[in-house]
């Protein structure tokens, strides 16, 4: 038989997934095991936003919509956009698809064509460098340490750029690391992708989830010159607990959401239209739940923060959004527990699985070596009892 797409073949599986396998194994088994490798909120879905779903099914809203989204979510996105980030879309500029995830893919499909680099700052969250690879671009990472909070500088940036570079990726706030840029770092950065004729993908699906007050700043407020050169991603998964109602959506002029527009009309039809009534509910009615979410979450990180930096051999730095924390596991590498030498994070995380009973995931799929991703999307008890876990582990004690 004739072999499959090399394109195909060459996507490697998630990194996760091995830890993730062995987790829900023993769970099955009915090993009390603890997961912290989940990237989606652990509260449902709010009620509000459900009925709107089960009304869009009585009311017969079951059919094909434009493959871009109705109109009236397009415009709602718009005006989520304007009061919450500042900005002015008009609905032709919005492009609504199957969660943020298939955004990524097909705005990089818009802009790559193949052997164009994209530049990728690490750590990155597992995808963006499969999806580059996907459309046939060449990733170009940019390592960061926790000594920079993990943020690219303009200096490594500008180094980063070859006549070949297309665009870069930018998520903030950032998943691994939950680390944020302010309005200053991204004006800096800004400045060097309109200089040098670069698209930015600003990834911004856990903007409502920044702490400490923090203001989060989209980088398409920034100005017309960099608002026109940006694909803003974003979506309903994070901010609204519905990660599996799959709406996310693409902001960009609208020569690139005509384009998205076309390639989705024959890849995915259109989102769901129960889930676009459902988003629509999400994104009008009052944010008091978002708050509410916000606020249990920023509760998990300062508890989560605190006690690694108690605990003996490991570490991490704040972060200011998202759900993850990268605990830095440096000084356990090398370490012997449990008659094991610990060679690297996946060797952390498969005998912390194995004999703390813990599942986390290893940063090494995200670019970040020596680092352990924890998701605090998880409910204060099981963060207390998953802290207990790490420091028993550390001390050899299962
Ligand atoms: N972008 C980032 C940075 C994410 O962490 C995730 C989900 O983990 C996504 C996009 C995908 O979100 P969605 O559920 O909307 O596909």
């Amino acid at each position: 038989m004739k072999s499959l797409s090399e394109f195909a073949l060459a996507i490697q599986p998630s990194s996760t997934m091995a830890i993730d396998a062995m987790f829900k194994q023993m769970k099955a088994e009915g090993q009390d095991v603890i997961g912290f490798g989940a990237g989606e909120p652990d509260f449902p879905t709010p009620d509000h936003i459900k009925e709107a779903g089960i009304q869009a099914i009585q009311n017969n809203d079951t059919r094909y919509t434009p493959s871009v989204g109705t109109v009236e979510l397009r415009k709602a996105i718009c005006q989520r956009l304007k009061a919450d980030c500042g900005l002015d879309y008009d609905f032709k500029e919005i492009a609504v698809s199957n969660g943020a995830k298939t955004c990524v893919y097909v705005a990089l499909r818009a802009l790559v064509n193949p052997g164009d680099e994209v530049i990728l700052p690490a750590p990155y969250w597992v995808s963006y460098i499969e999806l580059i690879r996907m459309v046939g671009g060449v990733p170009v990472v940019i390592d960061t340490t926790e000594a920079e909070q993990f943020k690219i500088t303009p200096e490594k940036l500008s180094a980063a750029i070859t006549p070949k570079t297309k665009c870069m990726i930018l998520n903030n706030p950032c998943n691994p690391t939950g680390m944020m840029y302010s309005r200053k770092e991204l004006e800096a950065i800004a400045k060097v992708c309109v200089d040098n004729d670069l698209y930015v993908l600003s990834d911004e699906i856990y903007y409502s989830l920044t702490y400490d007050n923090e203001q989060f700043t989209s980088l398409a407020a920034l100005g017309e010159d960099i608002k026109a050169r940006t694909l803003l991603i974003n979506g309903v998964s994070k901010s609204y607990a519905m990660t599996g109602w799959r709406i996310g959506y693409i902001a960009a002029p609208a020569n690139i959401t005509k384009v998205v527009g076309n390639y989705l009309g024959h890849c995915t039809g259109s989102p769901s239209a129960i889930s676009q009534k459902a988003a629509l509910a999400a994104l009008t009615a009052p944010q008091d739940q978002v708050e509410t979410m916000r606020q249990a979450f920023e509760e998990r990180r300062d508890y989560m923060v605190r006690r690694m930096n108690q605990i003996e051999g490991i570490s991490c730095i704040k972060p200011e959004g998202a759900f993850y924390v990268m605990m830095n596991v440096e000084k356990v590498v090398g370490k012997e527990l449990f008659g094991q030498v610990i060679h690297s994070d996946d060797d952390f995380a498969s005998l912390f699985l194995k004999y703390g009973k813990v599942a986390v995931v290893p940063g090494g799929g995200f670019g970040a070596p020596n680092f352990i991703r924890w998701s605090y999307a998880a409910s204060m008890d099981n963060i207390k009892a998953g802290l207990d876990r790490l420091e028993m582990f550390l001390q050899g004690k299962a």
